[in-house]
């Protein structure tokens, strides 16, 4: 698409050494993924629907992620500031210690509410940063989650799209919609971009509108693990877990979490590993002394946007 039209690097020759192995990487990763490693024109059409299989789901997110792995290599990284791509990790230390849990792609039935039970269980604040379809599908959840007090409902978008794939107004509307869904009472000033894909239009939009943007420190891969609890190597490889947490969940967050000393975890309601291991999750952390904080605490405020 158009939006995706940012200047190549024309590269040295030191440059092109320095980057063939990181090539072959990806040509490994591609053979393993047996799917290519950037489409030629991703299709912006899978994103009208909510209702993906959890395989459609994964070889979304796995695309993305090999596309920003391949930006980030290709394009000149004053370009990518220049069109505020890829902010969504935040680059500055969080508060010694702090952890603040974030939960996306809600509110699913029979799964918001085990969050909730699990949070309140040790009484942690949370944000969850829910898809206005899904709320418009499920008052009460959202109803559910504001009652619950402390914890925080976020923007995510109305559908979920790639922002790099749909134009600014369609960005807009994302947004605007989202927060016209929110009951009267509850008024969205978080958002965060549907896989982290931010865009200088929006960035202007959302701030002229109040919102602060809260990408993460830790992305848990919660969705790359499979049922059986383990992470395959294209997936492991996509989204950086290293090769003795691929049977590991839990360790993964942990070891992720204590390698920055605290920070905002990017987590999903609607995948099982975080339904069955926020407790253990909880639990390890809060015996490591670590603190469970909110998002809006103001030793955050420099990790938001
Ligand atoms: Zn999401």
């Amino acid at each position: 698409m158009a939006q995706n039209q940012l200047a190549r690097k024309s590269l040295s020759f030191s440059r092109r050494n320095r980057l063939a192995a990181l090539g072959a990487l990806l040509v490994f990763a591609t053979a393993y993924a047996g799917t290519p490693l950037i489409p030629a024109n991703p299709n912006p059409a899978q994103d009208a629907g909510l209702s993906h299989s959890r395989e459609e789901e994964r070889a979304k997110i796995r695309i993305v992620h090999l596309k920003r792995l391949d930006d980030r290599i290709n394009i000149e990284q004053k370009a990518l500031q220049e069109h505020c791509r890829y902010e969504s990790d935040i680059s500055t230390a969080p508060p010694a210690k702090r952890i603040v849990l974030t939960f996306d792609d809600g509110p699913e039935p029979g799964q918001t509410e085990r969050i909730l039970d699990t949070l309140k269980k040790y009484d942690i604040h949370g944000v969850f940063f829910m898809i206005g379809a899904k709320m418009q599908q499920h008052p009460e959840l959202v109803d559910k989650v504001n009652a619950a007090g402390h914890q925080i409902i976020g923007n995510h978008s109305w559908r979920h799209p790639n922002f790099h794939d749909i134009s600014p107004g369609e960005q807009i509307s994302e947004v605007s919609r989202t927060e016209e869904t929110a009951p009267g009472n509850i008024v969205p000033r978080l958002f965060r971009y549907p896989y982290g894909n931010s865009s200088c239009e929006t960035n202007d939009y959302l701030h002229a509108h109040g919102y602060r943007i809260v990408g993460w420190h830790v992305d848990s891969c919660d969705w790359s693990y499979d049922k059986a609890g383990e992470v395959d190597a294209k997936e492991a490889l996509s989204c950086g877990v290293l090769p003795q947490f691929r049977k590991d969940f839990v360790g993964h967050v942990i070891s992720a979490l204590r390698a920055h000393n605290g920070g905002i975890v990017l987590m999903h309601e609607i995948h099982p590993n975080t339904l069955k291991k926020l407790d253990e999750i909880i639990v390890s952390m809060l015996a490591d002394g670590f603190v469970f904080a909110a998002v809006d605490d103001p030793d955050f405020q420099t990790s938001l946007r």
